[in-house]
């Protein structure tokens, strides 16, 4: 394979691994794929190898034995010798202390496991990911690129939750913000997209997938993100709740007789559009049945689009004004219905949106008109490549 940089990014969950084999002279993807279903009945690996979609029942025990059923692979069709030269681990927490990108070290990957008590859904598979990696790869440096990190530097006013401040500090308990990797890329991309510096501009980034949250990006830096301490709060999301009034947790362990876990769950798992539409967290089939007339979809479509419609406003004013809006995330990329009606509100901005480039277009472009004082773009993220990025870095 010539001399190549060979990146390999690594997405642990708590039963999948996500992966994207990156060359890095030229930026490309060279295979990527996905195991699911590690640890339990009928796992499987579904990979793309140069073009090549394959998928195959496997059993898969744990994250290791995925990890290898990935590398046989990669072995068999494009790597064959070539050694791999880094690995990109994405960690949704890097909690108080991790602001970039950190080569992986053992005091890291136990800051990692501490910081599960912030991303208990999450951090604990990203760590187990990463251990079983530097296993397969014991030679090559292993990178952690953290989703909080791009949000590490907002001010303390805009992260403190009215809660006693000695708490706060001794437990860590503020808002960090995710998708930064992805927010980070969007806002980027959107300044290429309008021709004029990054570092001039002031971008509300709208990550509108299953899960989502908004920035405030001025001047290339996250000022004000809508996610909290965890990626619970905000925007009303595919299963999670978004934003409510803590009493409702004390409310619903007295009256359902739910213990912490179960709300925990609950909140996470059981509520957003999926609570609330009865239909399903998968916002196509929400679409497919408002526009069939069922009302809970109706309801579920118009509380995510009016919550984005409100978070785009009071980041308007965080930024002291707004020069782009930026959507991005499989919702944000694909529902022409959700960018117009969030839109729709944002006339007092000097926002006006071209319904035929919001229709009709596809991948990264400009969607308002021409005089619209703010421009609205359209850039699918690439959270995986910006990993590799950051790995190379
Ligand atoms: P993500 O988490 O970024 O993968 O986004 C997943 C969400 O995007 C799901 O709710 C999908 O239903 C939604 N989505 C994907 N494609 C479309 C589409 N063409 N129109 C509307 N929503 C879509």
């Amino acid at each position: 394979m010539g001399d190549i940089v060979l990146v390999l990014v690594l997405n642990a969950g708590s039963s999948s691994l996500k992966f994207n084999l990156f060359d890095m002279n030229k930026e490309t993807v060279i295979a990527e794929g996905m195991a699911e279903r590690i640890g339990l009945a009928e796992a499987n690996l579904a990979c793309t190898i140069e073009g090549d979609k394959r998928k195959e029942a496997l059993a898969l025990p744990t994250h290791r034995e995925a990890l290898e059923a990935i590398l046989e692979r990669l072995r068999a069709t494009v790597l064959h010798d070539t050694p791999i030269h880094a690995v990109g681990h994405r960690v949704v927490h890097g909690g108080p202390k991790y602001g970039d990108s950190v080569l992986v070290t053992e005091e890291v990957l136990r800051d990692i496991e501490t910081f599960s008590m912030y991303a208990p859904l999450h951090n604990p598979a990203n760590a187990m990911g990463i251990r079983s990696a530097m296993e397969a790869f014991p030679n090559v440096p292993h990178v952690a690129v953290f989703d909080t990190a791009f949000h590490h530097n907002m001010p303390d006013y805009a992260r403190i939750y009215g809660i006693p401040y000695e708490l706060s500090q001794k437990y860590g308990i503020r808002r960090y913000g995710f998708h930064g990797t992805s927010h980070a890329y969007v806002a980027a991309r959107t300044a290429i997209l309008l021709c004029r510096p990054l570092r001039a501009l002031k971008i509300v980034t709208c990550h509108i997938g299953n899960g989502t949250s908004i920035c405030a990006v001025d001047g290339g830096k996250s000022v004000e993100t809508s996610m909290g301490m965890t990626p619970l709060q905000g925007v009303i999301m595919g299963t999670r709740s978004g934003s409510i009034d803590a009493s409702v947790v004390e409310m619903l362990m007295e009256y359902e007789h739910l213990d912490q876990k179960a709300v925990t769950e609950l909140l996470n798992k059981k509520s957003g559009l999926l609570g609330i539409s009865g239909v399903s967290s998968d916002f196509r089939e929400i679409e497919l049945a408002a526009d069939q007339g069922n009302d809970r979809a109706r309801l579920a479509r118009d509380l995510l689009t009016y919550s984005v419609r409100k978070f785009i406003g009071s980041y308007a004013t965080v930024l002291d004004g707004v020069d782009a809006i930026t959507f991005t995330a499989g919702i944000g990329t694909h529902s022409v219905y959700v960018r117009d009606k969030v839109c729709s509100k944002l006339s007092f901005l000097g926002v006006k949106l071209d319904p035929e480039a919001n229709q009709h277009g596809t991948g990264e472009r400009i969607i308002s008109t021409p005089d619209s004082r703010v421009v609205v773009t359209v850039v699918p993220t690439n959270e995986e490549l910006m990993i590799a990025r950051e790995t190379v870095r």
